[in-house]
């Protein structure tokens, strides 16, 4: 594949991104980033190394210890590794989904971290989620998608996906987290959540996983031709 396509999908904690994104890029051959894991690694090491998750001068002076390498399964799944110990279920859990919140609203860390997600795209066809990916990170990407649904349905669908890992979690928690997330993702001065004003916006609220993926899919033959 000569042309690089890259589609950037923004929004809040939830909404579906990473599993549409991963089944949009199977079914077009492209390489599906996750640039959320990659701060929840940036979160774990703070934790691991005993850093609150709000101190942000400690986090600062971390970050040229740090090793973190994104890699990929032999199913195209996105690994991450610390130090070389892949730590891809590590970064799973709800307090690192707080570190990663806070640790991310540091500009050092987010200047940190970007050239290893703008590299990815330069070098492959990318669906690329996170929060800035259109506004900041790929701001020329060729489809700009901001996926929404309401707090509710998102802390259902992460409840149950922390339930189907074997996790405790209650709905009430989930929300709160989710509140906290929004909010924390939203009012930072660095790289705010936002959608690029030449976004699509998209909201699953009323929408299952395949009805989602299939108007991702039409976007992304219209804008693409492909
Ligand atoms: O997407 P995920 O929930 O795994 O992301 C974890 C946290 O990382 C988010 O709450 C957000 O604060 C941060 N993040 C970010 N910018 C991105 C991706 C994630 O600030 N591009």
């Amino acid at each position: 594949m000569s042309e690089k396509y890259s589609v950037a999908i923004d929004g809040p904690s939830g909404a579906g991104k990473s599993t549409i994104a991963r089944r949009i890029a199977g079914k077009f051959g492209f390489i599906y980033v996750d640039t959320g894991a990659i701060y929840r690694t940036v979160g774990l090491a703070a934790c691991r190394r005993g850093i609150g998750s709000k101190d942000a001068q400690a986090v600062i002076d971390m970050l040229p210890e740090l090793n973190i390498r994104l890699g990929y399964a032999r199913d195209g799944q996105q690994r991450m590794y610390l130090d070389g110990e892949d730590v891809s279920d590590d970064i799973r859990t709800p307090t690192i989904s707080i570190y990663a919140s806070d640790v991310s609203a540091l500009p050092e860390v987010r200047a940190y971290l970007m050239e290893t997600q703008r590299s990815m795209a330069r070098e492959n066809s990318v669906v690329m989620d996170g929060r800035d990916i259109g506004t900041v990170v790929l701001p020329d990407a060729g489809l700009k998608i901001f996926l929404t649904a309401s707090p509710e349905a998102r802390a259902r669908r992460r409840l149950r996906e922390l339930l189907d890992r074997g996790a405790e979690a209650d709905f009430e928690q989930v929300l709160r987290d989710i509140e906290y997330r929004d909010a924390n993702d939203s009012a930072r001065a660095a790289a705010p959540l936002r959608p690029a004003e030449d976004a699509v916006h998209l909201d699953t609220t009323a929408l299952d996983f395949e009805e989602s993926c299939a108007a991702v899919e039409k976007l992304i033959r219209e804008r693409f031709g492909i």
